[in-house]
């Protein structure tokens, strides 16, 4: 079996895959999951079961919805100032990648984004820190990992107004407060459950101040109201996340998969330090545990290390095209074996070409 190092869509459990095809054959009385009605109790039982999921393995506290949308991270970069934003306001912003620049761009839709900082001048190779966030602003939005470029943050930046955060990349990969958001989203396809859903935490007393007229669909309020079913949800996605976050909470949740994070991160960056054939892409201070972006010190052996790679089962290493080089992706679902794998093979590769 190759070591699947993809960004996302991305590796999941072998025993999630096992299941939810058995059920796409028989979810119930020889009935499919693909054919049964979202409206039908067993599916009522399954949103119920993924929502208190969720809740359980990141402490949800009262006050917060849990919401299983549609639309990918990037409809949260529009839906976010359509909710929050009033007329007129302005919200700020942390530039600190393509997600979180494109997140900026939606919002002149809606009002205007005031970027505290940005390091798009150095290709996003760190994360822009002693910024002001003011006080007036309608909410301060960051992405807490950022995928393309492997760096992560980890400190919840101090400030008074709302915060929201786009955590695609890093969610139930560490221990976070959700008191502390007012807003927490992220694209399923990493470490919850397949592409086509959603996860949205709002704190309900945000929403509702912003006098604007919103579109039912865009409305969060139209969701919460309708349980996540306020039309057909994306039925297969949600059950497939609901069995990849039953795995999760039998591995003893969050905590322990931080446990494992830590360490696989610890790992491999320590060979990236050691081996003289490669380096790290970004600051040391923001090394991403989900994304590990490395280059080679000579660019002119990237092409035999990827086909090297390649040829000894591994997926998925490629960098992103605007960073170039590798990344490798380490999400919840990877194996510390195969990542050992992975060291093993860039050793190998420096005896190749000492
Ligand atoms: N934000 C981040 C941090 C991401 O990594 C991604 C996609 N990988 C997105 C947003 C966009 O997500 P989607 O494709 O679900 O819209």
């Amino acid at each position: 079996m190759r070591h699947n190092f993809g960004a996302g869509p991305c590796i999941l459990p072998q025993e999630v895959f096992k299941q939810a095809s058995a059920a796409v054959l028989d979810f119930k009385d020889g009935l499919s999951i693909l054919e049964i009605s979202h409206r039908s109790p067993e599916f009522d039982g399954v949103v119920e079961e993924t929502v208190k999921l969720v809740k359980e393995l990141l402490n949800v506290p009262s006050g917060y919805s849990v919401l299983l949308l549609q639309g990918g991270a990037s409809l949260q970069f529009s839906m976010v100032p359509q909710n929050l934003l009033p007329e007129g306001g302005t919200a700020a912003y942390l530039d600190s990648g393509v997600w979180a620049s494109k997140a900026i761009k939606e919002v002149k839709h809606f009002g205007k984004a005031h970027v505290v900082a940005s390091s798009k001048d150095a290709n996003y190779t760190f994360i822009p820190k002693d910024y002001v966030i003011p006080e007036d602003s309608a909410y301060f939005h960051y992405t807490s990992n950022n995928t393309i470029y492997g760096t992560e943050l980890f400190e919840l930046p101090v400030t008074k107004v709302p915060v929201v955060c786009d955590m695609s990349s890093d969610i139930m990969s560490r221990e976070i407060d959700v008191a502390k958001y007012d807003i927490i989203y992220a694209g399923a396809q990493k470490n919850i459950g397949p592409a086509g859903l959603t996860l949205v935490i709002i704190k309900d007393e945000i929403l509702g101040k912003t006098g604007r007229s919103i579109p039912s669909m865009l409305d969060y309020k139209s969701h919460i109201d309708g349980g996540s079913m306020y039309n057909t949800p994306p039925v297969f996605s949600i059950y497939t996340a609901m069995l990849n976050l039953r795995w999760l909470k039998s591995k003893g949740g969050v905590a322990e998969m931080e446990k494992e994070n830590i360490a696989k991160a610890r790992a491999l960056y320590a060979e990236i330090d050691r081996n003289p054939l490669f380096k790290g892409a970004c600051a040391v201070e923001d090394r991403s545990r989900m994304n590990v972006c490395f280059v080679m010190e000579d660019p002119e052996l990237e092409k035999p290390f990827a086909k090297y790679a390649d040829e000894n089962g591994f997926e998925g290493l490629k960098g992103h095209r605007s960073v170039g080089g590798f990344r490798a992706s380490m999400y919840n679902a990877l194996p510390i074996t195969s990542v050992h794998a992975l060291i093993d093979l860039m050793q190998s590769f420096e005896e190749k070409h000492k």
